[in-house]
């Protein structure tokens, strides 16, 4: 089989270091005023793109950046201990996912996934990376080597998406928040 030919690309992430939150919350005010349609023109923290899970009596403040979306929950229900702390497996997961709230918009129920802060021209860091004053958040860019066809955008993948949203959420409600999203800027 032939080789698969390979190229560079950059990678955006943002490292979170959870010793260092203090769960102010300040990303998640941020991240959903910036993506408010028109931008800043309001603030709720449930739409926001990163949700930090608080348990101030066990000191646990874990920020975590919405993913992909899912339309079935897993069985998993592990917990984990680290650094004398105990975590569900929740706590870690990024999908937009039946068996909880987050990473949903209220008002529609439509998933939500962290965009990096995408937006023209670009920014130098994300939003809630700037508004975190203790640095718990820091955004990186790596150059990774990825298959030279891994960026084209399959539009099977898109059709099969789109109809799982359609499917749990119905048309009506996708194509309002595609209009909405597409007046965003
Ligand atoms: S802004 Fe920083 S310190 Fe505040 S909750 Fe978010 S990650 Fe934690
Ligand atoms: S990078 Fe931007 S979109 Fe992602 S969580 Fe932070 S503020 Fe929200």
């Amino acid at each position: 089989m032939a080789e698969k030919k390979k190229k560079t690309k950059i990678v955006k992430r943002i490292h979170v270091d959870a010793d260092k939150c203090n769960g102010c919350r300040a990303c998640e005010v941020v991240c959903s005023a910036f993506h408010a349609a028109p931008k800043y023109s309001s603030n709720n923290p449930a739409r926001s793109r990163i949700r930090v899970i608080t348990h101030p009596l066990k000191d646990i403040y874990l920020p975590v950046y919405a993913g992909e979306y899912t339309p079935a929950e897993c069985l998993g229900r592990n917990t984990y201990t680290l650094d004398g702390k105990e975590y569900d497996e929740c706590a870690f997961c990024r999908a937009s996912c039946p068996s909880r709230d987050d990473f949903k918009e209220p008002d529609s129920g439509l998933p939500l996934k962290c965009d990096m802060c995408e937006s023209e021209p670009d920014l130098d860091e994300p939003m809630c990376v700037k508004w975190c004053l203790v640095d718990a958040l820091t955004y990186e860019e790596v150059e990774v080597e990825v298959d030279e066809d891994e960026d084209e955008v399959r539009i099977e993948d898109v059709e099969l998406g789109l109809e799982s949203l359609v499917d749990k959420y119905g048309l009506d409600k996708v194509l309002d928040t595609i209009a909405r999203l597409s007046k965003k800027d």
